[in-house]
């Protein structure tokens, strides 16, 4: 999901985007695969504070968004201009 590493599902971990101590839940869609070096480094941020602290994510992230379905495409989409905004 964030760096774009096929992964088996041996290695596969499941990352809440929002961080359910940032009131995220575990509803299916916050729910993405990610593999554990990125779910480490994502830790307990936001998807924007994520994505402004590595763009690459943020640029797999919406690849990834862009295949699947429209609401989380938007969520997406707010995540990344958020990053965006945050970085400038
Ligand atoms: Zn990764």
């Amino acid at each position: 999901m964030y760096c774009g590493t096929a992964l088996g599902l041996d290695l596969a971990t499941l990352d809440h985007v929002y961080p359910l101590s940032r009131g995220g839940t575990h509803d299916p869609g916050n729910l993405v695969a990610a593999c554990q070096t990125c779910n480490q480094l994502k830790g307990a941020m936001l998807p924007n504070e994520f994505f402004a602290r590595h763009p690459w994510a943020g640029a797999n992230f919406m690849r990834y968004a862009r295949a699947v379905h429209r609401n989380f495409k938007r969520g997406a989409r707010r995540a990344v201009s958020l990053a965006c905004a945050h970085a400038a």
